[in-house]
């Protein structure tokens, strides 16, 4: 078994491999910017080291993290998920110096984090794959010549795209020249890549993907899937477990087709396959994710299995614990992205100081979080600062105890997102599991409601009754 592992991430991700080492009996070692130095990630390892100024790029520092690894006596790094999860370049790194990134292979990453080679294997897989071009766009004129052929509307994307970023619909041949610029643009910033590609819309579908684990023995398996329609902007909000909009037959249709895909490419550790399902039931390959993703939570819930315990033991080597029969699922999970953000406000951001923070609690909530009372949130990095997870029985109930924890949960001194999960929560379509990715779009009121009581105002309340109850 691994005896340290090197956490090459910050935030809630970090504590969470944390906790799977502390359980493990596997030191750990947390890494942290300036910025971070007061991170919660910093005080839960059993080791951290300050890793430069810079807070974006000191995180994405292949090789000072590579020797930092070494130095301090790591036998592997889990690089969590967004920064170097799926740079294939570090993971290949990590090899040649004889450290174990915790994740696929470093081809495969490099192949998988190519949306367009992705496309072309998993067709060749025999998986069905969204009409498009047959590989990157060379020019405008041809996007404009795929997208007659296909039809629109369509999506252009960017082919390393990541996070929402860099994908845009467009109705018409003027829409996609002016997009085709645009994403150029985006994709070179954000990926470092100008590569784009279209493929055919798919109008209002849902997002369903599956959690795969694979080990080095040829063991693969699937951990059922997860809905992640509640989207804006092509980013997810909202993600349930398993999905209350498939029935059982496209669930072990769909299960089967990831393991295939993973198969097809010799696919080792935990990843995920992302599909869009349209309004005839059809299913299409969308790409494959080669890292935990953010709501591997919702998952672990239904199963019972710890994902990040099971990356940790595949990459030392070791068998998967479970086959396919044994995986069972039980009830349904909701996790909601807590994001410091304003939604009254387009979603605008809202960093500062957290004034007071008590998780959600009792029967069927999980909190994943990095915040603590009087935590400044730096400006510099993702928005989410908290994950809920509910789950219950029943997709009624566990739509109830979501508005129970959300209520719950004590967050003051920013604004987030936790107001509007509430208002979508009582939306009767959410209710009886009816939406697509149009969700938030198509029901642009819900950010109509009345802001909670500011802390100051409950103080007082509280301070008032409490000074009537002592003057009795
Ligand atoms: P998930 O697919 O797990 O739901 P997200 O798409 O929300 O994850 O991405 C998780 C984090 O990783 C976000 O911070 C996102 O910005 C980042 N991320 C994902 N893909 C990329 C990429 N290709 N390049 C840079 N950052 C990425
Ligand atoms: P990322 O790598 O950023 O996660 P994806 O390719 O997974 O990008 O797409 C993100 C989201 O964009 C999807 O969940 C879906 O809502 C939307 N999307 C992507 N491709 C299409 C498509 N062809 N038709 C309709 N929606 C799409
Ligand atoms: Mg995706």
């Amino acid at each position: 078994m691994l005896r340290k592992i090197l956490i090459a991430n910050r935030g809630e991700i970090a504590v969470r491999i944390i906790r799977a080492c502390a359980e493990m009996g596997i030191r750990s070692v947390a890494i942290y910017s300036e910025a971070d130095r007061f991170a919660l990630h910093v005080k839960k390892a059993d080791e951290a080291y300050c890793i430069g100024s810079e807070p974006m790029s000191c995180y994405l520092n292949v090789h000072a993290l590579v020797d930092l690894a070494l130095a301090t006596g790591c036998d592997a790094v889990h690089p969590g998920y967004g920064f170097l999860s799926e740079n294939a370049q570090f993971a290949r790194a990590c090899k040649e110096r004889r450290l174990i990134f915790i994740g696929p292979g470093a081809d495969v990453i490099h192949r998988m984090g190519d949306k367009t080679e992705a496309r072309n294997a998993m067709k060749a897989a025999g998986l069905p794959v969204t009409p498009g071009s047959e590989g990157n766009l060379n020019s405008v004129e041809e996007a404009l010549e795929v997208a007659e052929q296909i039809g629109y509307p369509v999506m252009l994307k960017a082919t390393s795209g990541g996070g929402g970023r860099g994908i845009r619909r467009c109705d018409a041949a003027e829409e996609l020249k002016r997009n085709h610029i645009r994403v150029i643009s985006e994709a070179t910033k954000a990926f470092g890549r100008a590569d784009v590609f279209l493929e055919k819309c798919i109008v209002n579908p849902r997002h369903i993907e599956v959690q795969i684990l694979a080990d080095h023995h040829g063991n693969v398996i699937h951990l059922y899937e997860r809905d992640c329609s509640i989207q804006r902007r092509n980013q997810k909000l909202i993600e349930i477990a398993p999905s209350p909009q498939l029935d059982e037959a496209q669930r072990q249709y769909i299960g089967g087709l990831a393991v295939i895909a993973a198969k097809s490419v010799g696919y080792t550790n935990a990843g995920t396959v992302e599909f869009l399902l349209d309004d005839n039931g059809r299913f299409y390959f969308m790409e494959m994710n080669t890292r935990v993703q953010v709501e591997h939570t919702i998952t672990e819930t239904i199963t019972g299995v710890d994902i990040v315990e099971e990356q940790i033991r595949v990459a030392a080597g070791l068998r998967l614990r479970y086959r396919q029969d044994e995986i069972v699922r039980r009830g349904y999970a909701i996790q909601f992205r807590i994001n410091a953000e304003d939604p009254k406000n387009s979603f605008l951001p809202s960093f500062g100081r957290i004034a007071r923070y008590y998780a959600p609690g009792g029967p069927g909530v999980r909190t994943d979080t990095a915040i603590y009372t009087g935590y400044e949130i730096p400006p510099f990095y993702d928005s989410m600062v908290a994950k809920v997870i509910v789950s219950a029985l029943t997709w009624e109930d566990a739509i109830k105890r979501g508005e129970r924890a959300l209520r719950d949960m004590g967050l003051f001194g920013i604004k987030t997102t936790i107001p509007y999960y509430l208002k979508i929560l009582k939306h009767p379509q959410f209710r009886i599991a009816r939406f697509n990715t149009g969700f938030v779009e198509q029901n642009p009121t819900l950010i109509n409601y009345s802001d909670k009581p500011r802390p100051e105002v409950l103080a007082s309340v509280i301070a008032a009754a409490m000074a009537s109850h002592t003057g009795l």
